[in-house]
């Protein structure tokens, strides 16, 4: 069973999610094999958000299922953004996710040279602490993309990244959530998934349910490469998937 909880159909906001936007998304889903299209736009687009559009559009595609989350971004939505997005009805699940360190918005090609003005041990200590701080909220069910912070590939810091990682994989198992195996860094200077096989494994040894996430900002990039996610979580030792209906965890094989 193939699943993309991670899909972006308001992409960086450059959509309205017209039923004529949103129909190729699920074309995309139906021809991957997707049982579940699990809509993950940014909390700041939720105001853009047109559930009727997604559910005709669905009307076409019967053999996917349709499921509404959001993304939140802890470490920038306002308290309001949040509220708003996690008070809209029939929300199936929700993303955590940490791209800012400060102000400065680390995933972004065109701030990328910051990480070599920075201590990279430094970098490593503030975002590992902001997901730290944001699975302990309790506010959502996937964390997004656990080390985006390698997108750029800036070398590892000495004492490791496990240094960092692990006391997140200790709150995350505490706070009873989920992992994305997440393709997109496939497609970053860093070329592999998020997260690394490294920390994936001590997900396993954690017994961290996982799920899998395209994080598709177009209709051509849903379910990218999900079948790669499913075969790490394979070797890795995973034979459940977690899958989501009004906030509740429903695991299954794959
Ligand atoms: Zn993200
Ligand atoms: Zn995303």
């Amino acid at each position: 069973m193939l699943v993309d909880y991670h899909v972006h159909t308001l992409g960086h906001g450059e959509y309205v999610n017209s039923l004529e936007e949103v129909i190729p998304f699920f074309r995309e889903a139906s021809k991957q094999g997707l049982a579940h299209l699990g809509i993950a736009d940014h909390t700041q687009l939720a105001p853009r958000r047109v559930v009727s559009a997604l559910r005709q559009a669905n009307t076409y595609f019967p053999e996917v299922q349709l499921r509404l989350g959001f993304e939140l971004d802890l470490s920038r939505d306002t308290q309001a953004e949040i509220e708003y997005a996690l008070s809209m009805p029939g929300l199936d699940f929700v993303i955590g996710s940490v791209h800012y360190i400060g102000d400065w918005l680390f995933n972004s090609p065109a701030l990328k040279d910051e990480f070599k003005k920075r201590d990279l041990s430094q970098v490593y200590e503030q975002y590992y602490s902001r997901v730290l701080s944001a699975c302990r909220t309790g506010l959502f069910d996937i964390v997004g993309h656990l080390d985006l912070i390698k997108l750029f590939n800036p070398g590892f810091p000495p004492e490791g990244v496990m240094h960092y990682a692990e006391p997140v994989l200790k709150a995350i198992k505490e706070a009873g959530i989920c992992v994305e195996i997440n393709t997109s860094g496939l497609y970053k200077p860093v070329a592999e998934m998020y997260p690394s096989e490294e920390i994936l494994r001590r997900c396993y040894d954690y017994g961290i349910p996982i799920t899998f996430g395209s994080d598709a900002h177009t209709p051509k990039e849903v379910g990218r490469d999900i079948s790669l996610a499913r075969q790490l979580a394979k070797r890795v030792g995973y034979r459940q998937l977690a899958t989501f209906s009004k906030r509740t965890r429903i695991t299954v094989f794959f």
